[in-house]
């Protein structure tokens, strides 16, 4: 089968349209329209389909497998089981969530722990810049613990009707050819079992949302991706330090907290995550989660360390998410953006659209299941036309900006303008952009120019690291 390369001259090309095709931000609608068409309550199954259903396999039940599993579980005939190794599971993150995933997936107001109306940028040289200032009364950045988010999504889709299995998958046996059924093996942790119980199930389409280190990648052979490595510790601040952070969250930017990423503090429901990542130097992480401390400063001074936790990021897409009837989606195929590193809204996003369009599919097959081609033809395609070029600009943001101390410098005074913090703030809540206006593109392109000579003679350079394993690995 050809894999589908990422395709570099494409990319440059889609990048100059790209700001454009953003703000056209394709809204897929699917077979359930994105919108719930029922109450759980209201969904029954007919006997009568009972017996012909097809078992679909959701892996994992973060927010890309809940999703995903929602939509399979008001489809009749299909029997939709969702696999999670923790129930619990919290899954390291900063949780930032943008608004209009609020209304989009029908999150209650109560999943919010924090509201977040500010933003502080800080350069190398510790300049500070807010942003914010451009949002509306009624908009904010949502800030979640994910344990509570994901819990949310996972018992809305058993509700609808998919069985739960708390277990670990371990490998999958593929058919000659993806003719015939999957064979998932499982340790089942069924009750409050420590070692899991070996068991195995037959199904006819699995979806792979296991997150970054994907055991469903690794059975179709999807590829390899690049990944970031993210730190990040929790810490229990006093009630003024917390104060601080009410509706505030930072990002710092500098050779010390990242070679080429930022750093955070984001404010939680009784604490703030404090954290930094890196794809090029991921040795050093524990350096750079020091600097950032140091960076925070008086901020988060004699907080207590409550959790510390890290995770890879995924930096790109991997070059296969459909192989047979084998299909990826959120952080096991690579739907993390660069420069923000946002992932959870894409991850609920591809879930809920990859099941949507298969669902689609077999309506319109007479209930058949889904060929390779098809899932390619409409969930792969859809997906690429609505957020690529969000991922291809944001790709190269992160390399112009994050590459040396003298363009984070002028990163950050570029913030100060009304127009970057308004274009950035729109395309981050409603992943679109809005109002573009080729006057002020034009001021902003000399503006840049500006900030990048101011940068380089303000911010101090790049310390020199040695990691040439790694760097040069980099896919
Ligand atoms: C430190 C850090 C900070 C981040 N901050 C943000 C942020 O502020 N905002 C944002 O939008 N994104 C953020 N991200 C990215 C975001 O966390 C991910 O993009 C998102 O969680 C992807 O969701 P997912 O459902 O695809 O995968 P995951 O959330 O990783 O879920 C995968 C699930 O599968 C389960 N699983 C894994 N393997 C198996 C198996 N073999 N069998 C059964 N179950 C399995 C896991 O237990 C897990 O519950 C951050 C990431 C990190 C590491």
């Amino acid at each position: 089968m050809a894999p589908q390369r990422y395709n570099r001259t494409k990319a440059v090309a889609l990048a100059v349209v790209g700001a454009a095709a953003t703000a056209n931000a394709f809204q897929a609608k699917g077979v359930f329209g994105g919108q719930r068409v029922a109450t759980p309550r209201s969904l029954t199954r007919s006997a009568a389909h009972l017996d012909m259903k097809f078992k679909v396999a959701v892996v994992g039940g973060g927010p890309s497998g809940a999703c995903a599993a929602e939509i399979f579980a008001q489809y009749p005939d299909v029997e939709t089981v969702i696999i999670e190794r923790k129930m619990d599971n919290a899954k390291p993150c900063g949780g930032a969530i943008p608004l209009c995933m609020v209304d989009e997936f029908k999150l209650p107001e109560k999943l919010i722990d924090r509201k977040v109306r500010k933003m502080k940028m800080i350069s190398p040289t510790n300049r500070e810049v807010d942003i914010g200032t451009t949002l509306k009364p009624d908009e904010y950045i949502g800030m979640v613990r994910r344990e509570i988010l994901d819990g949310y999504l996972r018992s809305r889709a058993i509700e609808y009707g998919a069985t739960p299995i708390n277990g670990l998958v371990t490998k999958i046996d593929v058919p000659q050819g993806h003719n015939g059924r999957y064979k998932i093996h499982l340790q089942n942790y069924e009750g409050a079992q420590k070692v899991g119980t070996k068991e195995e199930m037959e199904v006819d389409l699995i979806i792979g949302a296991d997150g970054a280190n994907s055991r469903v990648a690794k059975a179709m052979d999807a590829g390899d991706y690049n990944y970031a490595i993210a730190f990040q510790e929790r810490v229990r601040v006093n009630p003024e330090q917390m104060k601080f952070y009410e509706e505030l969250a930072e990002m710092y930017v500098g050779d010390d907290v990242s070679p080429d990423f930022y750093g955070w503090v984001f404010p939680k429901y009784d604490h703030v995550a404090v954290g930094t990542g890196t794809v090029v130097n991921r040795p050093a992480i524990m350096e750079y989660q020091k600097a950032m401390r140091e960076r925070a400063g008086a901020k988060i001074e004699g907080g207590t360390i409550i959790k510390i936790e890290a995770h890879p990021i995924p930096e790109h897409y991997r070059p296969r998410r459909v192989v047979g009837r084998m299909v990826l989606v959120g952080d096991a195929a690579g739907y993390v953006t660069k420069c923000s590193g946002e992932g959870i809204y894409f991850a609920a996003k591809s879930g809920r659209m990859a099941a949507e369009e298969i669902v689609a599919v077999m309506k319109a097959n007479g209930g058949k299941l889904p060929t390779e081609a098809q899932i390619k033809d409409t969930y792969i395609k859809k997906y690429d036309q609505a957020y690529k070029p969000t991922y291809i600009v944001l790709d190269l943001l992160q390399r112009i900006f994050y590459s040396n101390n003298a363009a984070r410098e002028a990163f950050v005074e570029m913030c100060e303008s009304e127009y970057v913090q308004k274009v950035t703030f729109d395309s981050y809540l409603y992943k679109r952009v809005q109002g573009n206006n080729p006057v002020e593109d034009i001021k902003l392109l000399f503006n840049t120019v500006g900030s990048l000579f101011r940068g380089a003679a303000l911010a101090p350079p790049d310390k020199p690291y040695s990691n040439p394993v790694e760097s040069l690995k980099r896919l």
